[in-house]
């Protein structure tokens, strides 16, 4: 029966565990900016940012974000370039999509004010079962549950579950376990100090155990299995792919780039690329072949980017060219090299766009927010 496996088996112990919970989150909770609010916009902003995202690496995106859309309404209103271009760098680009389609539905629908009714949370794009607890608790004082790998980790260990968390079904039962203890007075602090439990101390590997405040009630940590736990699937395969990154320059300095349409990166834009390793005759000719007289190639340099089932091994080559008119594809257009800077231009392929420009500007200008608001952190997400 696995739901035992989440059985409290004294009552008094749901009743501990959320008291020793929420004295820690009140003392050791990092300071965090959506923190000191419960506007339903920003920890909606927050969350979504969150999701395969360090919390540090979020808090200069979020201050940008925020920066360029203050309220729901200034989101709503955007085009879709500027709200992909204030994405930039975060990756996972459909949750940039959804923000703005949930944007427009709560203005349209909603006269700009997020629903209360978690059912219809849940219906927003790119609203889960997670997020939407997580405006519930926190915004509306609900008592949902809100289930994302951290929690799924800290109660495998405190239950010592044998329950695969990767599996859709252990969440579920934990949801529905967690509905039966969650406290109905500071549903929201109880979230988000599990959260922070699972983010600071109970951490994928080496957990801290001996700070952790609620040891005394952990079955893992008991027997010593904390290591051995939780059970999950192995990560599938990442698959590789080689990309010839074409960086096609013509007489007026200008690149050729195209605004992509395909699931992954949708709306971004990249420069002309090929799904094959070519050397630099081969590059040449693939260039030649669009109808042009090629009048000088180099080899810019090698970059991988992984996402998350996918991973790209670039190599790039700077082809100057005669002539300037696009070639006759769907959708490429020579832009200035200048023009580049205002575009959304994937992580992935960052690295060519900064040869380009020869400055790392884009590295500069967010070391400079976060230099601004103390929060320089040199590590990124990639995405
Ligand atoms: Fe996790 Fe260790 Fe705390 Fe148990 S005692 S909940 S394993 S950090």
């Amino acid at each position: 029966m696995p739901l035992l496996q989440y059985d409290i088996e004294e009552p008094s112990k749901a009743g501990a565990l959320s008291a020793l919970l929420c004295s820690w989150y009140d003392i050791k909770k990092r300071d965090l900016v959506w923190r000191q609010t419960q506007d339903p916009y920003s920890i909606w902003v927050s969350e979504i940012m969150a999701q395969q995202t360090r919390i540090t690496a979020v808090l200069p995106y979020y201050i940008r974000f925020m920066e360029h859309f203050p309220t729901i309404q200034d989101l709503a209103n955007a085009p879709a370039d500027d709200v992909l271009k204030a994405w930039e760098g975060l990756g996972y680009y459909s949750r940039a999509h959804n923000l703005l389609k949930t944007a427009q539905i709560v203005v349209n629908d909603y006269n700009g004010k997020f629903p209360t009714d978690i059912r219809l949370i849940k219906k927003l794009p790119g609203i889960g079962d997670y997020t939407a607890g997580a405006i519930a608790s926190i915004c509306f004082h609900q008592p949902e549950p809100a289930v994302d790998g951290n929690v799924l980790r800290v109660f495998a260990r405190l239950y010592d579950s044998s329950l695969n968390i990767s599996e859709a079904s252990t969440k579920k039962l934990l949801t529905v376990f967690l509905r039966t203890i969650i406290p109905t007075d500071k549903p929201g602090i109880f979230n988000q100090a599990l959260m922070e439990l699972g983010a600071l101390v109970c951490v994928p590997k080496n957990p801290s155990c001996p700070v952790c405040p609620v040891r005394t009630l952990c079955k893992a940590y008991e027997q010593g299995k904390q290591n051995q736990l939780p059970v999950k699937s192995a990560k599938k395969d990442v698959k590789q792919l080689d990309i010839t990154v074409l960086l096609i320059k013509n007489a007026k300095d200008q690149i050729l780039m195209r605004q992509r349409n395909e699931k992954l990166l949708n709306g971004l834009w990249e420069f002309y690329m090929v799904d094959q390793a070519l050397d630099t005759a081969g590059a040449k000719k693939r260039v030649q072949g669009l109808g042009y007289t090629v009048t000088d190639i180099v080899s810019v340099g090698k970059a991988t980017h992984r996402f998350t089932h996918i991973q790209w091994n670039m190599n790039g080559y700077q082809c100057e060219i005669e002539g300037g008119k696009p070639p006759s594809l769907t959708g490429y257009e020579f832009m200035p090299i200048e023009e580049l800077q205002r575009l959304a231009i994937p992580v992935a392929v960052q690295f060519y766009k900064d040869w380009l420009i020869g400055s790392g500007a884009t590295q500069v200008a967010l070391e400079d927010l976060l230099s601004v608001h103390g929060l320089f952190n040199s590590s990124r997400p990639t995405g």
